[in-house]
């Protein structure tokens, strides 16, 4: 059986602040014109990262389990599996 990544990896919730957005919505929140978040179905999340420890350990769980795409923003980890998209990447946003 797989492994909850929130419980047994990361051992912090992950709180989702976006999943998937309409056209519209993402052109609001400033997403990029070829966002993931739109995506249907959606593939990619930001996940809230309210301090320096929180980050370590969500984005140690997200590699683990697979992920090959991660941005890092000041508040938030993005993910995604857009396998449309380079892969092993990690980006900033400030
Ligand atoms: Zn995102």
């Amino acid at each position: 059986m797989a492994k909850n990544i929130f419980i047994e990896i990361a051992k912090v919730p992950f709180k989702i602040n976006s999943g998937y957005r309409c056209p519209l919505h993402n052109k609001n929140v400033g997403g990029v014109s070829n966002s993931s978040h739109m995506n249907i179905p959606c593939n990619a999340a930001d996940i809230a990262t309210k301090d320096s420890s929180t980050r370590y350990k969500i984005l140690e769980a997200l590699y683990e389990v697979g992920f090959t795409r991660v941005g890092i923003g000041e508040t938030f980890v993005h993910c995604d599996t857009d396998k449309l998209k380079s892969q092993r990447v990690c980006w900033t946003y400030y």
